[in-house]
């Protein structure tokens, strides 16, 4: 039980319920103690009360920024009823025991939730004493009773009227209420302030808050477990929170190509189409109608095509889904901003694989992409900025002798579209807006221009090549110009660029310089 209560402090922004309860502790022969406001609510209801100002000596100032912070105040909430030293140091300095303190703190949340409000009127809203108050009084609840919400009133009272005090019990409740208050109001105070400065790509510390959205039958090997999260502030097309409109749950490997599928997809001009395997595209293309985009995009690599996913910059049409019809081909999943409803049909109907094709309709395309690109490593996360955007054309430049013709140039952009999504060391071949041959993934940059060109077969003579880092030899430039490749396309920067221009010159070969790398790890 605490010491029987003689006086106490009230101090709220929330008037509820506060008549009826002082009126109550009045009848009980306690001294109400009020700042300002609440002085002249409970006066006008006819309600005795102390000034604080008049009991510290000290005026409310600083438009109420300064009210209770005074140590007649402080001491009164804080001392400790069972120590000689601490009684005796309130008697000495005429300071009042505040066995009972109510407060409720400054309407923050609901300022800052008015339209138009300042950064000025928002900071005024932020209550300084109050917090101290409660956490004084929470603090020292082995004495002294926190009333940090309305809801506290009746309990307490009830208390009061029956032993002219409040038990342990009750006063330790209402200490962790009045420490989880103050907690959340800073928690507003806080996300507030995060709300008005610019975002920091890079801050000193990182809270994620990501919802899970479905735990996964496993991830790329069945022995690893595996879940997908959504990033609640992503807002936008994108795969996670994408509708399904047939097919099994995605996998982890289907949502890892189907990510890589629509990144694709969305840098590739007019209607654009991607195919995808192992994270790797084995085909893109362009064309003005989305069906002959996907035709073109599948003929790419028809073999790795088998049980690819795909993406698609453009809604999905029937002469597509058709197309998807052919004997002898099969797709997994495939990601699109939409489908038609006639393409729905076709592409769930026979052959039996299309029962469970993984159709994704992720919405229309934003210019917005994660912003962020994470990575695990031992000890912590890796953090770099997304791998996003067009590369500014003007920052190119032709390095050798033979120019670029317009033609050439739109060719040459589309490989290089395409190669920045290729495993490093990457190497495409392009020809008429298509990808005919891809090197990916290999440890020396001239066996990705093998394996591009043999993949290109036939095919190859009048084609582009792509680099997304710089050819470190020329002996790249003679496999290219062997193949028949007309241009290329890499970023520059290496010490033997002359030697490798040399090598183009020497075939007459055009090369675009694009002044800034792709790998893709
Ligand atoms: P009143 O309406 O009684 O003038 O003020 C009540 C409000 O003032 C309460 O919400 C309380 O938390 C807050 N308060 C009490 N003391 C102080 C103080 O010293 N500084 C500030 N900024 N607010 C206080």
């Amino acid at each position: 039980m605490n010491p029987s209560i003689k006086n106490a402090l009230i101090s709220v922004s929330d008037k509820l319920g506060l008549v009826d309860f002082a009126r109550g502790l009045c009848a009980c022969g306690i001294t109400v103690y009020s700042t300002g406001g609440t002085r002249k609510h409970l006066e006008g209801e006819g309600i005795a009360v102390r000034d604080v100002s008049e009991y510290t000596g000290f005026p409310e100032m600083m438009d109420g920024r300064l009210k209770t912070l005074h140590p007649k105040i402080f001491g009164g909430i804080l001392c400790r009823h069972d120590r000689e030293d601490d009684m005796r140091a309130i008697d000495q300095h005429r300071i009042e025991a505040f066995p009972l303190v109510v407060v409720n703190l400054y309407p923050f949340e609901a300022t800052i939730a008015k339209s138009g409000v300042t950064m000025a009127e928002a900071i005024e809203q932020i209550d300084i004493g109050g917090p101290s108050l409660v956490r004084a009084a929470a603090k020292n609840h082995a004495f002294t009773a926190i009333a940090s919400r309305p809801e506290h009133y009746a309990e307490i009272l009830a208390q009061i009227e029956a032993t002219g005090g409040t038990t342990l019990e009750l006063r330790q409740k209402l200490a962790g209420e009045a420490f989880a208050h103050t907690a959340a109001y800073d928690r507003a105070i806080s996300d507030y302030f995060e709300s008005q400065s610019a975002p920091e790509a890079f801050p000193a510390t990182m809270r994620l808050e990501l919802k899970r959205e479905e735990v996964l039958r496993y991830g790329e090997n069945p022995h690893q477990e595996a879940a997908v999260y959504s990033n609640p502030r992503e807002v936008g097309a994108n795969l996670v929170t994408a509708r399904q409109l047939n097919g099994k749950g995605l996998s982890y490997n289907n949502l890892l190509d189907l990510d890589s599928a629509l990144a694709i997809a969305r840098g590739l001009p007019d209607c654009g189409v991607s195919v995808v395997k192992h994270n790797n595209p084995c085909g893109a293309a362009s064309s003005d109608n989305i069906a002959d985009a996907c035709r073109k995009a599948m003929d790419g690599d028809p073999v790795s095509a088998f049980g690819s996913v795909l993406g698609f910059n453009q809604p999905v049409d029937a002469a597509a889904a058709e197309y998807l019809s052919t004997p002898g081909l099969f797709v997994e999943a495939i990601a699109a901003p939409s489908f038609s409803a006639e393409a729905v049909e076709i592409l769930t109907s026979k052959p039996k694989w299309k029962a469970n094709v993984r159709l994704m309709q992720v919405g229309e395309f934003t210019d917005r992409r994660p912003p962020l690109q994470t990575r695990w490593i031992e000890g912590g996360l890796l953090v770099q900025g997304t791998d996003f955007g067009d590369d500014p054309e003007v920052e190119w430049t032709v390095a050798t002798k033979a120019q670029v013709s317009p033609e050439l140039w739109a060719e040459l952009k589309f490989a290089w579209a395409v190669c920045r999504y290729v495993k490093s060391n990457a190497i495409v071949l392009c020809k008429d807006r298509a990808l005919i041959g891809a090197g990916a993934g290999q440890m020396s940059r001239v066996d990705s221009v093998e394996i591009a060109i043999k993949k290109a077969g036939e095919r190859g003579p009048g084609s582009v090549l792509a680099s997304d880092a710089f050819f470190p030899f020329p002996d790249s430039i003679h496999e290219a110009a062997k193949a028949g490749v007309a241009a290329l396309i890499q970023p520059g920067g290496s010490k033997r660029d002359q030697e490798v221009i040399d090598a183009c010159d020497e075939h007459g070969l055009p090369m675009i310089f694009t002044n800034r790398r792709h790998f893709r790890h």
